[in-house]
């Protein structure tokens, strides 16, 4: 069935002219792999990255084509650039493997400023950690739960390719359904506890191997993330996939980012993983907003004392040697993993636990970083006053 709908989808594509309106993109070798799952199909076009923007009506045209085929419920198309600005188009598809060095696909770095915002969003914030293992995503779904306990209006945005919690933590699953019926590109956010959400894990099956998710990773945020209702939103908080490779590098790119928040243990292993999390942002120009220290340390279930059994204190020590923000710890407890793992994230489940005041305080002090930080970008040159 699914051979059927490739060979019907690549039969589509060859209708449409290629970047300099010479031959189709079928011929030319643009296309990638297609994938073909369950009535989903996803492919990439290899275009020059520096025309990446002016070829957007091609990649729509793409996606509306493959859309007409029978038996193809939606379509994920994405450009990526394989060569280095200025070179031309590679002319065999593009490597199916996330272990491909993503170098000279995606153009230089911008600044933050200069990536186009998603509208109604006013701050996206990334979490982030060296690896996995560490808290990210429980982290995350607490802070913003407590962002939202603190009056803002949030959403998520599950990028995490390796292993999507999203669904898991605020129990929500599904499809997407579409704004729009007629029209299927804007789909409406999932909600978990108020909060808007979007996974990677509703677009692609749990069981999709790697191969195929690496190249789609771009299109799949960029869907996400310009092509879902959010609505209004202080903040949208970007679950990132862990470590520091080029799909981070590339994710860290291509989002409009305030900054980004690091999530570390105490161990020191944990930590080196975390300070090359923060240059992977320097990088890219992405304000670092600070560090939070999980599973900092451990309350003992049956006597509530705290013990220190990690070494705690290791991420505040080393935040100050980077420069970076410290935001808090957040101790090892067993009702945290229990809430997480059951999708009732403790912000959500005992608000008035000491758990939350823990989570709402690094919100409030995330969020005072990212004022700052745009304080400081706007901020007018002094006055100089003649007396
Ligand atoms: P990551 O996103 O970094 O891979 P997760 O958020 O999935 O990590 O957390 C890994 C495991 O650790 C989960 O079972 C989660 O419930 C648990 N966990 C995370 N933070 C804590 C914490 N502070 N206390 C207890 N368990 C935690």
């Amino acid at each position: 069935m699914s051979e059927t709908i490739k060979k019907a989808v690549l039969e589509r594509l060859s209708t449409i002219k290629g970047p300099d309106l010479e031959g189709d993109i079928v011929s030319l070798g643009l296309i990638s792999d297609v994938f073909v799952s369950d009535g989903r199909v996803a492919f990439s076009i290899t275009v020059p990255a520096e025309r990446a923007r002016e070829l957007e009506p091609l990649r729509q045209a793409a996606e509306k084509v493959v859309r007409e085929v029978p038996g193809v419920e939606t379509a994920m198309v994405a450009l990526t650039a394989e060569r280095a600005a200025g070179s031309a188009p590679a002319p065999s598809a593009p490597k199916a493997s996330m272990g491909a060095p993503a170098k000279g696909r995606a153009t230089a770095p911008e600044k933050p400023g200069q990536k186009p915002g998603v509208p109604g969003v006013k701050h996206i914030i990334a979490v982030a950690s060296g690896k996995g293992g560490v808290g990210k995503s429980t982290t995350t779904a607490n802070l913003a739960l407590a962002m939202q306990a603190n009056g803002l209006k949030v959403g998520v945005l599950d990028a995490d390719i390796y292993g999507p919690s999203v669904p898991r933590l605020f129990k929500v699953s599904g499809r997407p359904e579409p704004v729009d019926p007629a029209n299927s590109r804007i789909l409406k956010p999932l909600e978990g506890y108020g909060v808007k959400v979007m996974s990677i894990g509703f677009m692609v099956e749990e069981d999709t191997p790697m191969i195929w998710r690496g190249p789609m990773v771009i299109s799949a945020l960029t869907q996400m993330l310009r092509e879902v209702a959010w609505g209004e939103l202080d903040v949208l908080v970007v679950d990132m996939p862990p470590g520091t490779g080029d799909a981070q590098l590339t994710m860290a790119q291509q989002v409009p980012l305030a900054g980004a928040v690091i999530v570390s243990t105490p161990q020191d292993l944990a930590l080196i993983d975390a300070r090359k999390g923060l240059n992977m942002f320097k990088r890219v120009d992405v304000p670092v907003l600070g560090i939070v220290e999980n599973m900092s340390y451990f309350i003992c279930p049956d006597c509530g004392g705290r013990h220190d059994i990690f070494g705690h204190g290791g991420a505040r020590a080393e935040a100050e040697k980077l420069g970076a923000p410290f935001l808090g710890e957040v101790p090892l407890d067993i009702r945290i993993r229990e809430t997480s793992d059951a999708g009732t994230p403790i912000v959500a489940s005992e608000p008035d636990g000491v758990h939350a005041k823990v989570y709402r305080e690094i919100a409030a002090k995330v969020m005072d970083e990212v004022r700052q930080n745009e304080e400081g970008g706007q901020r007018a040159a002094p006055k100089i006053v003649f007396e």
